[in-house]
């Protein structure tokens, strides 16, 4: 559909959405354009997208696209983009990637010689050379510098409460997730085949305790190509159960008015988990499934952490926005907080739209209003939120970049005081690992476009299955904190001189009981939030 303006001049400007565009490309292909414009053009990532296939018919000069991404998970992205906006700039692709990226990923390795080192920062300073050509890099940061405080970014590593180790490990241990983490070994049959060919095959798979196995419908999980799925077809239910563990034990609590089947299989996963502590919340199998003795900070890190910073920012005269991804967790914080006799108010995604632009004015406005809780979802995009000087995101995204939009309610134009974000992580987990990765790209992505020297903190090379080192791979991602490589010790191990930038200061049960000056890690370059 296209709308005229009501005038007889001939039209200058078309301003269209991706889909319009894609679906009539044929029509926009014909004419001639003197420039076209594409915004948010990481959605040009992907050559195999529709998108992009529909972008690469437009006329080949002057194409531009805006993005503060340019490159999030891979050189590939990186490739495409540029290889769109300007066809050939960075050479056929094949020998790109072999030149440039692999040089570079192996020099960042932890234990890289010298030789290796030296070539990859050539290589980097070279690729950094060629895309200034045609890239122009604007920072928040650079372009309102005096207009916008400071923005501080703090990752808050809190410990796992006894309780939660013993849940987390409990779980890591069972047959569920040891059939997707061993299911590469030799069958402990003894007939030389892999275990996921063999006895653990699908669909019998292991013969009991494994709850989220039986729960799915093996049979039909066949890739496209005819191959077998199983047993990556748990990953992503036990990634989260894992992250609820983090988060608070609560989560784990089955919620009666989900299907039959998953209040099983939940009911099943928290019997797992509990085994025989499951007293402590007055066990799994009370028909009312009261988890109420769960809700003692002391059960979780990272409310014990919230706790402590709390109490310090009301003091300040702070004002917080609390951010969650779950709506479960935004009511295990809302309780909390009523306890502590905090005043807060809260948004989410049954809030009606009519009136969140009040409840956001109210929360400007009142100095008794001490904390905004928001879904990450509902209140991450619109708001305007200026009055607070404290962001806390209690379960980090698996994206990071709908956390940035997280803090940007925050920290934008009319603020007045400087922002401190605090991204919760627990410690030796799975949401370190997720971070760890999430520094790493970004580190490649710093590599690439700004030839930064980062430190190097990894052994694994992204796609690599020589060196999958501490950071990739399946093993890696369901293991706990003493059998892994952890942040802390990563950075302690690359110099001392780094431990004086990075203040590692563990807030949670390390320094529970006394009265130890209370910190959150500070990031450096690569941690991710300068906010293009
Ligand atoms: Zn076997
Ligand atoms: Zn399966």
């Amino acid at each position: 559909r296209v709308v005229y303006p009501d005038t007889t001049a001939p039209v200058e400007v078309v301003l269209t959405a991706y889909d319009y565009f894609r679906m009539g490309v044929a029509e926009f292909a014909k004419m001639r354009w003197s420039a076209c414009i594409f915004d948010e053009a990481h959605k040009l990532k992907n050559h195999r997208a529709k998108l992009y296939e529909a972008a690469c018919e437009l006329p080949q000069t002057r194409r531009f696209g805006l993005t503060g991404t340019a490159m999030q998970n891979s050189y590939d992205e990186l490739f495409n983009l540029m290889d769109w906006a300007c066809p050939g700039c960075l050479g056929e692709k094949k020998p790109f990637k072999l030149f440039y990226c692999r040089t570079m990923q192996q020099a960042q390795r932890f234990d890289v010689d010298e030789r290796t080192l030296g070539l990859g920062r050539q290589r980097a300073d070279a690729l950094s050379r060629l895309l200034k050509k045609y890239l122009l890099k604007r920072t928040k940061a650079k372009v309102l510098a005096g207009q916008l405080p400071v923005k501080q970014d703090n990752v808050v590593f809190c410990e796992l409460s006894p309780l939660q180790t013993r849940v987390y490990r409990r779980l890591i241990e069972s047959a569920d997730f040891q059939v997707l983490v061993r299911h590469a070994e030799l069958c402990d049959c003894g007939s030389g085949v892999q275990r996921s060919r063999c006895c653990y095959a699908a669909p019998t798979g292991p013969p009991e305790g494994a709850p989220i196995w039986h729960s799915l419908d093996h049979d039909t999980h066949v890739g496209r190509g005819g191959e077998p799925m199983c047993p990556y077809c748990m990953c992503l239910l036990c990634i989260n159960i894992l992250a609820k563990i983090s988060n608070h034990l609560e989560l784990l609590k089955p919620n009666p008015k989900d299907p039959p089947e998953k209040f099983e299989r939940d009911h099943a996963v928290a019997k797992l988990a509990f085994g025989e502590d499951a007293h402590l919340m007055g066990s799994v199998d009370r028909v009312d499934n009261n988890y109420d003795r769960m809700a003692a900070a002391t059960n979780c890190g990272k409310l014990l952490a919230l706790e402590k910073l709390l109490a310090l920012w009301h003091r300040a005269n702070d004002k917080v926005l609390l951010f969650s991804c779950s709506v479960r967790l935004l009511d295990i914080l809302e309780t909390f907080l009523v306890r502590r006799g905090y005043v807060s108010c809260r948004l989410d995604g049954n809030t009606p739209q009519r009136e969140r632009q009040k409840l956001v004015d109210d929360f400007n406005k009142s100095s008794s209003l001490f904390i905004f809780l928001l879904s990450t979802k509902a209140g991450g995009v619109g708001l305007n939120i200026t009055s607070a000087n404290r962001v806390v995101i209690f379960d980090p995204n698996w994206n990071p970049a709908l956390d940035l939009q997280a803090q940007d309610r925050a920290y934008r134009i009319g603020q007045q005081r400087d922002v401190d974000v605090y991204r919760f992580l627990t410690s030796g987990t799975l949401e370190e690992i997720v971070y760890q990765r999430q520094v790493y790209k970004q580190q490649q992505s710093n590599m690439a476009l700004d030839a930064v020297k980062e430190r190097r903190y990894f052994e694994g090379v992204q796609g690599d299955k020589e060196h999958q080192g501490e950071l990739f791979g399946l093993s890696n991602m369901f293991a706990l904190a003493s059998e892994n490589v952890r942040m802390q010790e990563l950075v302690a191990r690359e110099n001392r001189a780094a431990r004086d930038f990075y203040r590692i200061e563990k807030v949670g049960h390390a320094s529970a009981g006394n009265e130890a000056p209370l910190g959150a890690k500070r990031q450096g370059r690569g941690g991710g939030g300068e906010g293009e």
